[in-house]
């Protein structure tokens, strides 16, 4: 993902303490944004900022810090994330690829700490809001 120098001073300046981030207000419906799945573990949501003419993130409901902080009972977790991207992807109708991006910690330029996955599509002619 290509970032702004601007973006790149926020992930400077974000810390991993806290026990809540955007996301869990997204996560609660606190603050509105345009979801595209959900179920009772993940939620995909399009990027406020999008690097790309498609964008968006698939996170778990439940808060993972970072990936550097994951646990070995987290793998089936990571795995739905995966699926997910996919699963949403093939639903957006990305028949020709996609980049899956996670930035972790503050030298990847990760601003929220709640893992996320980056899903870019970087050329494609679909609509964006379906
Ligand atoms: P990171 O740099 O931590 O990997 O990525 C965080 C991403 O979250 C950025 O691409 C940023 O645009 C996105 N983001 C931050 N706040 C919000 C928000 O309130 N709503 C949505 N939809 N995306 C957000």
């Amino acid at each position: 993902v290509r970032r702004m120098a601007s973006e790149v001073d926020a992930a400077q300046k974000a810390t991993r303490g806290g026990d809540d981030t955007i996301f869990d207000k997204i996560i609660r419906k606190e603050i509105p944004a345009k979801i595209i799945y959900e179920d009772e573990e993940v939620l995909a949501f399009h990027d406020v900022a999008p690097q790309a003419p498609i964008h968006f993130l698939v996170i778990p409901k439940r808060r993972i810090v970072a990936l550097d902080e994951t646990k070995p009972e987290d793998s089936a977790l990571l795995g739905k994330l995966m699926y997910t991207a996919s699963k949403v992807a093939k639903d957006l109708d990305a028949k020709e690829g996609y980049r899956v991006v996670i930035n972790n910690g503050k030298h990847g330029c990760q601003s929220v700490y709640h893992l996320h996955l980056h899903v870019i599509i970087s050329f494609h002619d679909i609509n964006p809001q379906t």
